[in-house]
């Protein structure tokens, strides 16, 4: 009983901390959510449900993996399942799908600013990196963009990327490319257009030699190669890959000349970046390995805790390689 009690006034402690961090919050601040939920769900849905009804059931901003969404009690009602327990991996997807993501669509937004916008920062990135003979000329970008359609509604957007693909998480999707064509919804931003676009211009190794299908290495890679034409870190569901191969990639520029990453990713030489990080890893599988990860991140059918151990995993990897190359010469 004593200890019942006890255990139940800990969780009460902490409802009311979490109630009153939310409501002492200012008009327009938010809320980050990424470290609430990794405790206890049920913890943190309490707590809201206190929040709300102390402020009029109005919408308090949070901030989710850098992005910032209006939550609302109704949103929180949505990802309680069955058994009356609160799925914290339910209320990302849906505040995402359901695009009540805050400031990324001022009301005189216009897609076609951020078209344009992509196209000259893609440019200037060309332009800058002339001695770089393996990107992409400014004649091939061009063909590249010339291949985009918005889609001018969600449902236009969705029926197109469900007949291309049968997948219950599109949602989650704001752009995809087929073979070059790409279709993108009508409120993203340079970062999702460069990324797409790069899809149709670099490529790296589909499949790994023992027949791993790498996408996660690909969606890495490109979103990598994305983040450095754009010149800010996305917050997309690959950033953890991205920033293990930029963390990589700086580390191999003490080892060669250039930027092995640009080049395994534009040229038909594919295999530069997989062949000098395993060598200075001291192991052949590195590479495989490390693809096998950002594959566990990035599938949908994988469990919270599965993507939150493999990205651990990355971690380790990335810290074990900067210490290999370390001591690579002396070897
Ligand atoms: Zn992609």
């Amino acid at each position: 009983m004593l200890l019942k009690h006890g255990a139940s006034a800990v969780v009460q402690s902490k409802v009311d901390e979490i109630t009153l961090g939310i409501l002492s919050k200012k008009t327009g601040e938010a809320i980050t959510l990424d470290e609430l939920l990794l405790k206890d769900g049920n913890t943190f849905i309490t707590a809201f449900t206190t929040a709300f009804v102390m402020n009029s059931g109005k919408a308090i901003i949070v901030e989710l993996k850098g992005q910032k969404y209006e939550l609302k009690p109704e949103d929180l009602e949505n990802c309680i399942d069955d058994d009356g327990n609160f799925d914290s991996e339910k209320l990302e997807k849906y505040l995402y799908s359901t695009k009540k993501r805050v400031n990324l669509r001022s009301d005189n937004y216009k897609i076609e600013d951020t078209l344009n916008d992509s196209i000259d920062v893609f440019s200037s990135f060309i332009k800058n990196n002339k001695n770089e003979k393996y990107l992409p000329t400014i004649e091939e970008m061009n063909k590249a963009f010339d291949e985009i359609e918005i889609c001018d509604s969600n449902d236009e957007f969705n029926r197109l990327l469900k007949a291309s693909d049968d997948d219950e998480t599109v949602d989650l999707v704001p752009g995809f490319n087929r073979k070059g064509k790409i279709y993108l919804r009508n409120d993203v931003h340079s970062q999702v257009v460069v990324h797409e676009v790069n899809h149709t211009l670099g490529n790296v190794h589909g499949t790994t030699s023992e027949g791993i299908s790498s996408v996660g290495i690909n969606e890495a890679f490109t979103d990598a190669v994305t983040n450095k034409i754009v010149g800010v870190v996305g917050n997309t569901k690959y950033r953890c890959g991205a920033e293990a191969i930029t963390d990589i990639n700086e580390v191999c520029k003490s080892f060669i000349n250039g930027d092995v990453m640009l080049e395994s990713y534009y040229s038909e030489n594919k295999s530069g970046f997989k062949t000098l990080v395993n060598t200075i890893a001291d192991d052949q599988k590195f590479y495989d390995n490390l693809a096998e990860q950002m594959n566990i991140v990035i599938d949908d059918n994988s469990t919270y805790t599965q993507q939150e151990d493999a990205k651990d995993t990355i971690s380790t990897m990335v810290n074990e390689f900067i210490y290999k190359a370390k001591t690579y010469d002396t070897n």
